[in-house]
């Protein structure tokens, strides 16, 4: 049994602990003195053939057990249950590799490890490296990885991009996107549930696939689809929900996903069809990693295979525990750095991934975050990485060393999650009531200024009155990624709702526009969760990890009842989309092009950017965020200007006058009403 402690992961992500907040730790990173200095003298094996490898009809095993006085490999018919059908001693080999090679492949069969340390024998595990797994992930399995590719494969491409600020990332997560009954999807809660076209709600609106074209986001983000724990999947009629931030086997897909988790290749195949067809819609695929615990400590693959060598510890011999999980991992010494790098190239190779999300990478060192950017960009030039720039608890890496959201200048082609901005925009993330610039919050201006011009150096913008961090902290604004909710915490809904007591729900839809306006206009690259386009809540549930589908389903028949909104979405991301002003893509050409105006009074924002920026047609776009409770006013240089958005309404080709001619206005004196957004162009 996991604890509800392990089953926590993901609970804690949004805790934004980052520098300085441990000022008097002293922190050892494997130093002398440190329980975690013996793992120094371990050999370093640096192939990328570790676990099964087939070539022509040889299949290849190889595990890493620097330690072990032996290992065994036993085979099984079943994923589960039942004796060995042959057990085989490996051979001492490279760099602590335990070795065997066995002619013809065993195809369709179940292999575990199992490693004798000190004279003591270890639990059977599949290893760090299994491709394929027997349900639940007990069991290695040998599969025709060739086979599990659907048709075209060879061809598939995910979508060209040239710069990540040109993505825009819809977060979700299998299970709330599909299965709910008005979704009009089969598979719900399936990989396959993204292979269904023409999928339509009770009321006619469309769902699943047609539903993010037509919203017109780039790139879906998953939440983690690798084998986790907490979901049992030899027993899945009994309707556990879980967002999977669990890990249990890193290199194979989750089996709760898949339409038969007793077949090790059914979860393979669905897992590249689901990518197949995002990609056949224009769509990227972004994965959710969560490389920075494991689910287990002592019974974990890692564990079983070279016990304490994964895992960083306290002075007296405990799991120390950045991720609030139980343990964390460590990046820090060559095997676990190498073990990240080549299972995100797995990922991105084999399953045509297009993007990383990592879970608490502060826990990370920056030298290996660096790694993987680089040998990511090297596949596919087009996929990008970003991560959460804290950790959730204090851990033995030096702050110095840590992937932290201050340290992202150390990281180039690495993105963080600017919680400057979200805080900002919509309150404080973990204090309910808490509300925002979008909600009437004085005293926020500076941070929203600091989240449009991505954390980048700028002449007009007074880093010292920041809410969150104080200093620039991006070099460039691709590394800055917005948003004003994601799957952590209360969604965008339940926070207006909690925050703005005895509103109506016409005031709170109202309050989101401006919240997502901002995010969507600033530079860096937008992010929203699953279903706030047609304004989904989640009962006010802020930590859903394992709430039932009650909780975290998308109904979407709201999507009938807030079509406004769900316009006011579509036409927000397009208007993104169209306009590369939106998408500078250095420091400099922000400082350059974007003018912010003196306002009078608080929750009141506004500025230019100015000069085609990156090339716009527009040669000018106003921009005036009015966060309060009152209509205010504006001074509008004089000229002919086009009217984007106004009063809670946007066309990204301008608003229309009744009669279907474009609404302009001259300027001057100009009215912003209460929690709006006013965008001109000219
Ligand atoms: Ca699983």
């Amino acid at each position: 049994m996991i604890s509800m402690k392990e089953l926590c992961a993901g609970a804690l992500m949004a805790s934004a602990i980052g520098l300085g907040a441990f000022p008097a730790q002293a922190a050892q990173a494997d130093t002398a003195g440190s329980p975690d200095a013996a793992y120094m003298d371990y050999p370093h094996y640096s192939g990328d053939d570790l676990g099964l490898t087939v070539k022509d009809n040889t299949a290849i095993f190889r595990l890493w057990a620097p330690k072990a006085d032996g290992v065994q490999l036993r085979f099984y018919r079943n994923g589960r249950g039942g004796a060995p059908m042959r057990t085989i001693d490996m051979t001492r080999s490279d760099a602590g590799t335990w070795t065997v090679q066995l002619s013809p492949v065993p195809y369709g069969e179940y292999y575990t490890f199992q490693v004798r340390q000190n004279g003591n024998l270890l639990q059977e595990t599949p290893g760090v490296w299994a491709k394929a797994v027997g349900v639940n992930g007990q069991r290695a399995a040998v599969i025709d990885m060739v086979s599990t590719n659907p048709e075209g494969w060879a061809a598939d491409r995910g979508p060209a991009l040239k710069h990540i600020n040109d993505a825009v990332i819809y977060e979700m997560h299998h299970r709330d996107f599909s299965i709910h009954p008005n979704s009009g999807i089969v598979n719900k809660g399936k990989f396959l549930a993204m292979t269904e076209d023409g999928t339509v709600t009770p009321l006619g609106d469309k769902t699943g696939i047609d539903h993010l074209k037509e919203l017109g986001v780039t790139h879906v983000h998953i939440l983690p689809s690798y084998d986790y724990t907490s979901v049992d999947e030899a027993n899945l009629p009994a309707n556990t929900y879980n967002w999977g931030y669990d890990p249990q086997n890193y290199n194979a897909p989750e089996g709760s996903y898949s339409t038969n988790p007793d077949d090790p290749a059914a979860r393979v195949k669905e897992m590249k069809q689901m990518v197949k067809a995002l990609h056949d819609a224009g769509i990227g695929v972004v994965m959710d990693v969560v490389y920075n615990h494991t689910a287990r400590n002592d019974d974990s693959n890692f564990s079983l295979t070279a016990p304490g060598y994964y895992y960083r510890h306290r002075p007296d011999g405990s799991y120390s525990d950045a991720s609030g999980c139980g343990n964390e991992t460590a990046s820090d010494r060559p095997q676990m750095s190498d073990f990240i790098v080549n299972s995100v190239k797995y990922w991105a190779k084999e399953y045509h991934i297009d993007g990383l999300r990592f879970d608490l990478m502060a826990i990370h060192d920056t030298a290996t975050m660096n790694r993987v950017a680089a040998a990511l960009k090297e596949i596919n030039p087009d996929i990008f990485v970003y991560g959460e720039g804290w950790t959730a608890g204090d851990s033995p890496l030096p702050v110095e060393r840590r992937a932290l959201k201050e340290n992202v200048a150390k990281m180039e082609g690495i993105a963080v999650f600017s919680d400057d901005l979200r805080d900002a925009v919509k309150g404080h993330y973990s204090n309910a009531a808490d509300r925002g610039f979008a909600t009437g919050k004085p005293g926020q201006e500076e941070t929203v200024k600091i989240g449009i011009v991505a954390s980048t150096a700028h002449p007009q913008v007074d880093y010292s009155k920041g809410s969150n961090s104080t200093f620039p902290y991006a070099s460039s604004p691709t590394q800055i990624i917005n948003y004003v909710s994601c799957h952590d915490d209360l969604t965008l809904t339940d926070k207006l709702t909690k925050s703005m007591p005895g509103s109506t729900p016409e005031e709170r839809k109202r309050a989101a526009r401006l919240a997502q306006t901002i995010v969507f206009t600033s530079q860096g690259t937008p992010f929203m969760f699953a279903g706030e386009e047609v304004f989904r809540d989640k009962k006010g549930v802020h930590n859903s990890y394992c709430s039932p589908d009650s909780i975290n389903a998308i109904d979407w028949n709201l999507k009938h009842a807030n079509a406004d909104q769900f316009d006011y979405y579509r036409q927000l991301i397009a208007l993104r989309k169209a306009h590369p002003a939106f998408r500078m893509t250095s420091a400099d050409d922000i400082a350059r092009n974007i003018r912010f105006d003196r306002t009078e009074g608080s929750n009141l924002v506004s500025y230019s950017i100015l000069n085609h920026a990156n090339g716009d047609e527009w040669k000018e776009i106003k921009l005036v965020f009015n966060g309060s409770d009152d209509s205010r006013q504006v001074n509008i240089p004089k000229g002919d200007w086009l009217v984007v958005a106004q009063d809670g309404r946007l066309n990204h080709t301008g608003l229309e006058n009744p009669d279907g001619s474009k609404l302009h206005i001259r300027g001057g004196r100009t009215e912003v009403t209460p929690r709006s957004a006013l965008i001109l162009a000219r």
